[in-house]
């Protein structure tokens, strides 16, 4: 058997329901020896993270929950000195909090910061895939039960192929071999409002073309002169923006590559009259 996490971005909503169910389960529950109380505060054994792109008025958000990968090749077990670390039959990494020395080796050695210590008990801890749940009837951890969207699934790998064939994982690079996939994660959005400055007045169906490396994109603006492209690759685009009776306007190098922001808002764009 080998258990999966899975995330559709696309159905996220950000509720945070899933990093307070994990709260509500670990916070002061003693669940030994799957895992020690999780403290009340500095642990996300889920973390919602928020990605902001585009600027007001133009501002796009998503939401995309990291928890532990519960990885195939996993560096903080490699990490571990004294054993600590445990595979149970279902696939899930366990961190047995009476092994563990606090070393903090493995807090180190983890590429997604999902181990986090512990001050009061000097251990180290992360998700345990809800396993004390799951041994006694439970199909699902409590964070996948508590998503009101069906954003999180979990379950056997051979049953979410679906899902799981061709789905992304967080940081490939890692070499550990992560086993939460994810989908829908949004392209880059450039965005844009058109307007004639002398009549003081949106433009409406203006073409507006965005290209790169010779694929060219189209869209026209709407009823309020806005324009949207959404979904792109990330790269520098050169947008070209078109209107009858106005002369043409080019942004060139449009950068939508900036790590922190995945969309570009190109503000309030007049359109000079046509000599
Ligand atoms: S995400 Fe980090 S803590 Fe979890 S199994 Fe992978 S390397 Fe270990
Ligand atoms: S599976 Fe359980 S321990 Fe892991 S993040 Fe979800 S609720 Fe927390
Ligand atoms: S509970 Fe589900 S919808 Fe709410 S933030 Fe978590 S993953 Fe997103």
């Amino acid at each position: 058997m080998s258990k999966v996490f899975t995330v559709d971005i696309a159905k996220c909503n950000g509720c945070y329901n899933c990093q307070l169910a994990c709260k509500e389960e670990h916070a002061d529950n003693d669940w030994r020896p799957y895992a020690a109380p999780q403290p009340e505060t500095g642990h996300f054994w889920v973390k919602l993270h928020e990605h902001v792109g585009g600027t007001i008025p133009k501002v796009k958000i998503y939401y995309e929950p990291h928890l532990c990968n519960h990885c195939e090749n996993p560096a903080c077990a490699a990490a571990c000195k004294f054993d600590a670390y445990t595979r149970r039959d279902d696939g899930l990494l366990i961190l047995d909090p009476e092994k563990c020395t606090g070393c903090r080796e493995c807090e180190k050695a983890c590429p997604y910061d999902a181990v986090y210590f512990n001050e009061s008990e000097k251990i180290a801890q992360k998700c345990t895939g809800c396993a004390h749940l799951l041994d006694h009837g439970h199909k699902l951890p409590r964070c996948v039960d508590a998503c009101p969207t069906d954003a999180l699934g979990f379950g056997e790998a051979s049953e979410l192929q679906d899902f799981v064939v061709g789905a992304d994982v967080l940081k490939p690079e890692s070499g550990c071999e992560p086993r939460v996939y994810y989908r829908n994660k949004p392209g880059r959005f450039i965005g844009g409002t058109v307007y004639d400055p002398v009549e003081k007045d949106v433009i409406e169906r203006a073409k507006v073309r965005a290209t790169i490396g010779g694929k060219t994109y189209q869209t026209t603006t709407d009823e309020f002169g806005d324009f949207w492209f959404t979904d792109l690759p990330t790269g520098k685009y050169s947008v070209v923006i078109e209107a009858k009776g106005f002369d043409f306007k080019v942004f060139d190098a449009v950068d939508a590559t900036a790590p922190d922001n995945y969309g570009v808002n190109l503000g309030d764009i007049p359109l000079d009259a046509a000599k």
